[in-house]
């Protein structure tokens, strides 16, 4: 998509949305609409609209947040290494509209072994 100023961002995200998906904020665990929710279906990004995960690939994390094991295509996210609150992470953004999403971790369940931990509020689902 062409490249939108946060001016406009602000006015096309909630707060909540903004905060997370321009402002890498973190939703607080557990607290999200999509930690427990294991409908059939896709989650596409808030923010642009594309299709980023499935019901397929996502599984209970015990994190507090949507956990998936894979998105629908590689392509579909950019992976960027993010050493913000002293820690050393993987960023999981949306390939499209740049939009933040979460993190990716190594303890997934195999075989991949990957665990994409996504803020539901960088999410919406469409039920299959
Ligand atoms: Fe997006």
């Amino acid at each position: 998509m062409l490249p939108i100023t946060e001016e406009e961002w602000k006015k096309k995200l909630t707060e909540d949305q903004f905060y997370v998906l321009r402002e890498k904020g973190t939703e607080r665990a557990f607290t999200g609409v999509y930690d427990a929710h294991f409908e059939k279906g896709v989650y596409s990004c808030s923010g642009c609209g594309i299709e980023l995960f499935s019901s397929e690939g996502k599984f209970d994390g015990h994190c507090g947040w949507p956990a998936f094991s894979e998105p629908v295509e590689s392509e579909k996210v950019n992976l960027v290494k993010d050493q913000s609150h002293g820690m050393i992470r993987v960023e999981v953004t949306c390939a499209n509209c740049g939009g933040h999403l979460g993190h990716v971790f190594n303890d997934g369940p195999l075989p991949k072994g990957y665990r994409y931990c996504i803020n539901s509020i960088s999410l919406d689902f469409k039920k299959a």
